[in-house]
Order: C-alpha cells, then structure tokens, then sequence
C-alpha cells in the first residue's frame, strides 16, 4: 500500500518512487549525442537502475551504485560486468537524492545523461511536479559511525558523524573570475532544492580545445555551461548565485554520495575534490564494516527516546 506524498526531501521513514512517468530530452554534454530518458517508477528496494534501450535485454541494465563505478574522469561513469555503461550521471542523482527518490527506473537511448542546462534543476522542478508516491518499505540511511578521509596530494575529503547530512566545500582555482570559494550547507529541509539544485557545471575557455581533441566536451556550450575566461564569465546572463561554482561542486557530490544506497547520515567537509575522490571515499567507507551501518529514521527517534527513559529513571 502506498499513498501520494508531494513532499520533498530528507527525513523520510518510508522509501519513495515517482508518482508517475516522466521524459527528458536533450543533447549529451561529452558525446553531444541527442539523448532521451524515460524515467518509470519502480518497486521498493529496487533503487536506481538504468536501461540502455538501444540495447539488446541480456545486457542493457546497469545499477546505480557506487561498485559499478568504472570512470570519474570529467563525469562519473557506471558500468555493468558486460561493459555497458552510462556516464554523466551525477546530476540526475543529485535530483534523486534532493527529491528523496530511492527508486526507479531510468530509461536511456544512448551511453550519456543528457546535460539539459548543466544543473540538476530541470530534474528536480519535473520530480516536483509528477511528485512522489509513498512506499510500503522502511527508507534505509546510512549514518557514520567513524571518520573515514581521503587525502593525495593537496586535495582532500572527509566524511564524519553527525546529526544530519551536511556538506562543507572548498574550491581553490586559479581564476579571478571565482570569488566565493567556500560553502557550508546543511541539507535538510529541501535545502538541496533550493540552494544547491539550480548552479550550473562550469569550464575553463582554455580547456575547451583540448576537451574536443580528446572527443569530450562536443555538447557543451553557453546553454549548458558556465564558461570562464580569466576574470570574465562568458554566459550573457553571468552566473545564478555569486558562489555557483561552490554550489555545483556540492551538487556533483551529492549525486556522486547518493550511490552509496541510500541517504546518508554524517557530515562532508571537501578541498578540491571531485568525482574521483567521491568513489574513492565510498569504496573506503564501504571496506571499513565499523564505520557506518544502515539505520532507519524510526529506529534512531526510538534509540533516543531509551536514552531518554534511562536518563529519567
Ligand atoms: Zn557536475
């Protein structure tokens, strides 16, 4: 049994799919192909799965998880063990994560996520709109028990307990052009949604050359990219937040974070990270049994309210 449920966000004791279908339509931002989505709810405990309809059923499936990641250069890619992949996936499960989707089926016509406007927010205001329909499954967390860090070099990224998910980012470019180089956000409340959903990916004018040697990049244009040149950004319109840069960084490692499994219970803080660093903390996470376990927003209220007891009496 499940009801319809608009809202949105973290907090949620029961798993959540989208109410109904929805379509998205658009170019690729590294293959530039015309790519299609079909996204279809999906049963409880199924989570986040793509199907690659142009190709044959034996082999078109590849799950959403942070295992099946097999490429974080410029965009996280996933594979299945038949080597069929899907890649730029990072901002449609950022949209997930902030609209509290944990299942559904995401069909695709071709190997990339179309870019749309290169922010997760065209996923997010069509999740919003179809809403979410309330399944008949506890929504399992995934709360920090131990700090687990990955440092190399001068970048570094940390994951901690703490009460609520919580990101703390720093970037460090060498551009005038990027002012605003540090955010902390508490995401809750549909704080994703509204502060973080919306900031576009960016690029440097001088990279654009060497990305399209390299066959990437051939989608990207002012439409789906902040494009710095120096001190100048490009895009007529400049940028939706001062610190978009910062907000974009925290929305790629929400989406790269949501294929963990479920939403997560601690706190990031982030220098100079990216996709790469984002995998490697979950592969981490994930080999270290001690420093994490499932819980259940139920099971934690009632884990407080023992303590609680014990307290009094
Ligand atoms: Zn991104």
């Amino acid at each position: 049994m499940g009801r319809h449920s608009n809202r949105l966000g973290a907090g949620d004791k029961q798993q959540h799919t989208l109410a109904g279908e929805v379509c998205f339509e658009g170019v690729t931002l590294h293959k530039g192909f015309p790519g299609q989505l079909l996204i279809k709810p999906a049963l409880p405990n199924h989570g986040i799965v793509f199907k690659r309809t142009d190709l044959k059923a034996s082999e078109n499936l590849v799950i959403a998880k942070w295992d099946n990641v097999s490429n974080t250069a410029l965009c996280t890619t996933v594979s299945n063990e038949s080597g069929i992949s899907v890649s730029t996936i990072e901002h449609l499960m950022a949209a997930f994560a902030g609209c509290g989707v944990d299942n559904a089926l995401v069909e695709i016509n071709c190997p990339e996520v179309p870019i749309m406007d290169g922010s997760a927010r065209p996923f997010v205001d069509m999740f919003e709109k179809v809403g979410r329909y309330q399944q008949n499954a506890s929504r399992k967390y995934i709360k920090i028990l131990k700090p687990i860090k990955i440092l190399e070099n001068d970048a570094c990224i940390e994951l901690s307990p703490a009460k609520n998910f919580n990101i703390d980012f720093e970037i460090d470019f060498d551009s005038e052009a990027i002012k605003d180089t540090s955010l902390n956000i508490s995401l809750v409340n549909g704080a994703f949604n509204h502060e973080i959903s919306s900031a576009r990916t960016f690029g440097f004018l001088e990279d654009v050359d060497r990305m399209r040697l390299a066959g990437l990049g051939l989608g990207g244009s002012l439409k789906n990219v902040v494009v710095v040149d120096g001190s100048k950004v490009l895009n007529d319109d400049g940028l939706r937040f001062k610190d978009e840069f910062v907000r974009h960084k925290i929305l790629d490692c929400v989406g790269d974070l949501y294929l963990c499994g479920g939403p997560i219970i601690g706190s990031v803080k982030a220098y100079k990270t990216g996709h790469y660093f984002n995998n490697k903390l979950l592969r981490k996470l994930f080999s270290e049994k001690s420093s994490w376990k499932w819980a259940s927003q139920e099971a934690d209220h009632m884990f407080f309210e023992d303590q609680l007891k014990m307290a009094i009496a």
